[in-house]
C-alpha cells in the first residue's frame, strides 16, 4: 500500500471532519485520560520525502556531538545517560551506541552486544526495590544515531502497566533528582558488575 493509498483508506473510514473514532485504548484501564471531549485528530496527507532526522542528511547529529555529561556507564562501544531533567518515571536511560549507527546498521558484534546489554539493563532496573518492570522503547523518528529508551515502571500501580507509561512518564510530578540520581547509579553498578564497563561520575 502506498502512502496515498493509505490516506485515501484513512479518509473513506473518517468521519467528514476526517476523524477517525475512539480506538479500543480509550476504554483500557491504562489509559490517562477520561474520553468526554476526546477526538481523534485528523491524519495529516502523506509528507514525502519525510523530514530529516538530526544525523541524516539534515541537522549535525547531536549524540556524536555530545559530551558524557549525563552518562552513568560507559565502556569501549556504548553509553548509557540519565536525562538532564527528572520526568515522572523513577528512572529513565537512554543506550547508545558510541560510533554513529542506526538500529539496521548496526554491525552483527555490535547488535550480538545490544541483546546482552539490554537484558543486563532490564534486569539491573527490574532490581530496584520499587520498580516493577523496565519498558525498552527504540523510535528512532527523531534523532538516527542509534538509541534505545528504558522506562522503569514503579511497582504496585496497575494503571501504569504497558504502553501508556510513555504518556504517564510525562503526566506524573517528576522525580526527586536525588532519587533519580541514586536509581540510575545502582543501575550502572549493578551494570558494571554483572556486564562489565564502568561507572561514569556524573556532572550532577
Ligand atoms: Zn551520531
Amino acid at each position: 500500500m502506498t502512502p496515498a493509498e493509505l490516506h485515501a483508506q484513512v479518509l473513506a473510514a473518517a468521519d467528514a471532519e476526517g476523524r477517525l473514532p475512539l480506538p479500543p485504548v480509550t476504554s483500557w484501564q491504562t489509559f490517562p485520560f477520561e474520553t468526554a471531549g476526546l477526538r481523534v485528530v485528523p491524519l495529516a496527507p502523506p509528507e514525502l520525502p519525510e523530514p530529516p532526522r538530526t544525523g541524516e542528511g539534515g541537522p549535525a547529529c547531536a549524540a556524536c556531538a555530545g559530551t558524557d555529561r549525563d552518562v552513568v556507564w560507559s565502556d569501549e562501544r556504548w553509553r548509557l545517560s540519565r536525562f538532564g531533567k527528572p520526568t515522572g518515571a523513577p528512572v529513565v536511560l537512554l543506550l547508545e551506541t558510541r560510533e554513529h549507527y542506526d538500529l539496521p546498521g548496526l554491525p552483527d558484534r555490535l547488535a550480538a552486544e545490544f541483546g546482552v546489554l539490554t537484558v543486563h539493563i532490564a534486569r539491573a532496573i527490574e532490581g530496584l526495590p520499587h520498580v516493577a518492570r523496565a519498558h525498552v522503547s527504540r523510535w528512532g523518528d527523531g534523532h538516527a544515531h542509534m538509541h534505545v529508551f528504558f522506562f522503569a515502571r514503579p511497582a504496585g500501580f496497575p494503571q501504569l502497566r504497558g504502553t501508556c507509561m510513555a504518556i504517564w512518564d510525562e503526566i506524573l510530578p517528576a522525580a526527586p533528582a536525588s532519587q533519580r540520581d541514586a536509581d540510575a547509579a545502582a543501575v550502572a553498578g549493578a551494570l558494571a558488575e554483572s556486564y562489565g564497563g564502568a561507572v561514569a561520575s556524573t556532572g550532577g
